[in-house]
């Protein structure tokens, strides 16, 4: 009978340590999705952020977009400016719309741009909207300028955001 009372104890206590080695397993697990998590919510791209000071850098995801080198779905072009869907849309409706010409936002744009290149710019914000069918629905504008403001591509551009309530964003 002691036998066996000591065999059973030594079951209990295996499977006691496979539920330790269980439990400690899966908190493992938890604890690398949540460090994931907390990782991946951060922006990461502190230091990335535009100066908005800082000069024209031609090397700009949107300057190669521009020139041919990356892809974009282009939604509208014409001699002063390219609207294209934003690669991680926040909208329905999230198409990016940036003057040809080189300005990092629009502070730069507004000094150095011509009358010809600032119509042509405020005519392709229309033209996109109209293009995207939301002219009648609503749409935001947003231009983020700086660090302040989150900017991260350092070429002047506006978001066009809509298609749905955009109130919040
Ligand atoms: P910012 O943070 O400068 O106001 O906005 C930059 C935007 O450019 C972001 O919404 C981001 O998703 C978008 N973006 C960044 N790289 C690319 C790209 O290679 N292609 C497209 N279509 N959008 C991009």
């Amino acid at each position: 009978m002691g036998r066996i009372n000591i065999g059973k104890s030594n079951n209990k206590v295996k499977t006691v340590k496979a539920d330790l080695r269980k439990s400690t397993g899966l908190q493992t697990v938890l604890l690398f999705c949540m460090l994931a998590i907390v990782t991946l919510s951060f922006p990461t791209h502190a230091e990335e952020l535009v100066d908005a000071t800082a000069d024209y850098d031609s090397n700009n995801v949107f300057a190669r977009i521009l020139r041919g080198d990356l892809p974009a779905d282009i939604v509208f072009e014409s001699e002063y400016a390219l609207a294209f869907h934003d690669i991680n849309p926040q909208a329905k409706v999230h198409v990016l719309i940036i003057p040809k010409g080189q300005y990092t936002n629009i502070t730069r744009f507004n000094a150095d741009a011509s009358d010809e290149e600032k119509l042509g710019f405020l005519d392709a914000i229309s033209q996109t909207a109209t293009i995207m069918k939301v002219d009648e629905s609503g749409f935001k504008l947003v231009s983020n300028t700086g660090q302040h403001a989150g900017q991260t591509v350092p070429h002047f551009h506006f978001h066009l955001l809509g298609g749905e309530p955009v109130q919040s964003q």
